[in-house]
């Protein structure tokens, strides 16, 4: 059976291709949209059973009508994963940067899909927690966010800086995900993934070594880069869950596609923040007395003073018990400091 997954240069889609091809169950056709990251990756899996295509940019509406126009009737799943999760750089806007494709990505595969892939069985896309937080209410003890739960953020808002404008890229997209099912009448049975930020190891141990890894990754290595005494900002905290247990839950869909249709998955291990990172990290001999140490201890109870998530029908329908933060920060962690040491 073949998968056709999207941004097989990135982190989440490495670690899915990897779950995939390690099963033995499936062909992968990987998009990437740089032919040097592309060779990396082929040269890291070296399996038969890996193709990847070119798909320059998202924001092109057309970007994956060559590829389904040739491989369509071979496709039994699309996993898409692709979509810009970076920070903006100076002369981007954030219209065009995150807005555009997210949105022209997501709905440029599922036109495609419908119009060329007749055997497809099960889309995912890989959301995000993003599309289903209220930033007004989070902070609210009393508010719960679950499986129905929908962000209301606005475009005006999304174009005041970085972090709404991600937000707000990814609950159009999926959005428009849920929409185009309808409109089009799609066939085939949809899952939404929709992580906290996801941690955890990179499959090709060279990524580790790059001075900056992929964005939410790049949250613990900005930390191991502190220096002790220096203050660390503790004004955002987040929902949090490993790359591993995100992967797997890409693929569970496709192994039992009833049961994961028409689901939005919630994935959080546990709430974090700069200081929760801070002491796991401190709790880590090699890293210990290196770093900053901020003020112990004091993140402790984060769960209890925020809005409450209830994911318990996810978790029913996974079935399987999430990496703890602690161990997701300590593979992160063990990774970077094993590539330094080899370098
Ligand atoms: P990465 O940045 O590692 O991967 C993103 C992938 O999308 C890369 O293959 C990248 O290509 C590709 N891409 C981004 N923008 C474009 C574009 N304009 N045109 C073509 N390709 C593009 O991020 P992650 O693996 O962390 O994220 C994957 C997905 O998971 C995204 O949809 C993200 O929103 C979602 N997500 C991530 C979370 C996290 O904490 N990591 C949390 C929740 C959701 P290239 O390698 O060339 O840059």
């Amino acid at each position: 059976q073949t998968v056709f997954l999207t941004g097989i240069t990135g982190f989440i889609a490495q670690n899915i291709a990897k779950q995939l091809l390690d099963s033995k169950k499936f062909k992968v056709i990987g998009t990437a949209r740089s032919e040097e990251k592309a060779k990396h990756v082929t040269e890291y899996f070296k399996n038969d059973d890996l193709t990847i295509v070119s798909v320059k940019e998202l924001g092109d509406p057309t970007a994956f009508d060559e590829h389904f126009i040739k491989f369509g009737k071979d496709i039994d799943f699309i996993i898409h994963t692709a979509s810009p999760f970076a920070a903006v750089a100076a002369n981007d806007d954030i219209d065009e940067f995150f807005i555009k494709p997210a949105v022209n990505g997501a709905t440029g595969i599922f036109k495609a899909a419908v119009k060329y892939a007749p055997n497809l069985k099960h889309f995912v896309i890989t959301a995000s927690f993003a599309s289903m937080i209220d930033v007004t209410k989070d902070k609210d003890t009393t508010h719960v966010f679950n499986e129905n739960s929908w962000n209301p953020v606005s475009h005006d808002v999304a174009l005041s800086n970085d972090v709404m404008g991600y937000f707000y890229s990814k609950t159009l997209a999926e959005k428009a995900v849920w929409d185009l099912q309808k409109e089009l009448d799609a066939k085939f049975n949809i899952t939404a993934i929709n992580p906290g930020l996801v941690l955890g190891p990179q499959v090709i141990d060279n990524a580790a070594s790059a001075s900056s890894l992929n964005f939410s990754c790049e949250f613990i290595n900005n930390l191991l880069k502190t220096k002790p005494g220096e203050e660390v900002a503790t004004d955002f905290d987040g929902l949090a869950v490993d790359v591993r247990d995100v992967a797997r839950a890409h693929i569970e869909p496709l192994l039992n596609s009833e049961k994961f249709k028409d689901q939005r998955l919630i994935l959080n291990t546990a709430r974090f923040g700069n200081q929760l990172f801070l002491d796991i990290l401190n709790s880590i001999p090699e890293v210990k007395g290196k770093i900053a140490v901020g003020h112990p201890g004091t993140e402790d109870n984060l769960e209890s003073t925020r809005a409450v998530i209830d994911n318990k029908k996810t978790n029913e329908l996974l079935g399987y018990n999430l990496i703890s933060l602690k161990q997701s920060v300590e593979d992160t962690v063990n990774q970077i400091i094993k590539v330094k040491e080899t370098k």
